[in-house]
């Protein structure tokens, strides 16, 4: 696909002149910075809305699998892997004891950031008298390479806690709950990346709306856009790959092929959203000496753990969801910041709030509709 300006594709935009609002989803916490780093929203037409979903892994994180990890990580034997943007998340639940990672360690356990399960390889192997527990938490992207750790074999002294989840099935769930919830959507490259772009084929076929699958720069968004647009303004509704140099139909078989050796999919609860079905990993039964979940039942016994209602005002599952902007939380830039974080969705940089502080974007364009107001 030949690649245009963003002055040529914003010009292009422009001559579309949608007249009334056109609600595009935008599913990755990636897409999501590009946009707002970029100052997109400001540039297009005020009936162009760019709508952050449910694209942001830790965000989602249930807070359940959050507390396994700090009670895996209290035991003074274990040493706990994460990724690094999950050590601050706050848990919210009644039981007694730290309420993220980081505050576990500040209590002396072992939490270490990692960056990949090659890490995880190394820190096991060079820890051979400690249990290494590798907190896996991610999308189709993410599983992969635990997937292909998981299959080629790891240390004995190394367990994973696994907490994936598959993208399309929460926006099929959004979807079903309320037709009218977008008018189109950009899909995931980096997950259409692995399961391929035929994947998100769903929402075209099925609910009628335009679909682009993006890369991350400025023009492939806009590209992705102007695509959408012309779409709804052809009345029809179909798929459109605009990352053919990286995303195919198919995706990649292989990292498919690792990903059904090693996991089943199963319903699973997403944070603030609920049980969304066909969403979850869980390791296979013979990958049961990998589980830190079976290795450590007693330690992930998830009997009494009980949630506590989120703080007052923080409205994260409505902007993980699109139904909020982030500013609409009365909680954004005053109670909760990136340095005092209420919520997971100000933790993580790929969750909405965080990218629109860490920008400096504090509100979205008031000349703009909002998602609750169209
Ligand atoms: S500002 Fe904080 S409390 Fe409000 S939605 Fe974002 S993360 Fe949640």
């Amino acid at each position: 696909m030949r690649r245009q300006s963003v002055e040529t594709l914003i010009a292009g935009l422009d001559a579309m002149h949608p007249e009334r609002p056109f609600r595009v989803m935008n599913v990755c916490g990636g897409h999501e910075r590009s946009i707002t780093q970029a100052g997109l929203r400001s540039l297009l037409d005020k009936h162009i809305e760019l709508i952050p979903g449910p694209g942001c892994p830790v965000c989602i994180c249930p807070e359940e699998d959050i507390a396994q990890a700090i009670h895996l990580a209290l035991n003074e034997q274990v040493i706990l892997l994460s990724f690094g943007d999950m050590l601050r998340v706050p848990v919210f639940s009644h039981t007694e004891g730290p309420r993220s990672l980081l505050a576990a360690r500040s209590q002396g356990a072992d939490v270490r950031p990692v960056a990949s399960p090659l890490d995880a390889v190394a820190i096991a192997r060079a820890n051979v008298t400690q249990q290494v527990v590798f907190f896996a938490a991610g999308f189709e992207t993410t599983m992969a390479p635990v997937a292909a750790m998981v299959a080629e074999g790891v240390p004995d002294n190394l367990t994973v806690l696994l907490s994936g989840r598959l993208t399309w099935p929460a926006v099929a769930m959004l979807l079903s709950n309320d037709e009218q919830a977008f008018d189109a959507l950009i899909a995931p490259g980096h997950v259409a990346t692995i399961m391929g772009s035929d994947e998100w084929a769903f929402v075209a076929e099925q609910h009628g709306l335009p679909t682009a699958i993006a890369g991350f720069h400025g023009e492939s968004v806009l590209a992705a856009l102007q695509c959408l647009l012309q779409q709804r303004s052809d009345n029809r509704a179909q798929l459109v790959n605009c990352y053919p140099e990286v995303v195919k139909p198919q995706g990649n078989t292989q990292a498919q092929q690792l990903l059904r050796e090693v996991m089943v999919v199963s319903a699973a609860n997403w944070r603030g959203i609920g049980v969304v079905e066909d969403s979850g990993f869980t390791l296979r039964p013979e990958f049961a000496t990998v589980n830190a979940r079976v290795r450590f039942s007693e330690l992930t016994d998830q009997s009494s753990f009980t949630p506590l209602a989120p703080p007052a005002g923080a409205r994260c599952a409505d902007v993980v969801l699109g139904r909020l902007y982030p500013d609409q939380c009365p909680l954004f830039g005053n109670e909760c910041t990136p340095r005092h974080p209420i919520g997971p969705c100000m933790v993580s940089d790929e969750g909405a709030c965080r990218i629109w502080m860490s920008s400096g974007m504090r509100s979205v364009d008031e000349s703009k509709p909002t998602p609750e107001g169209v």
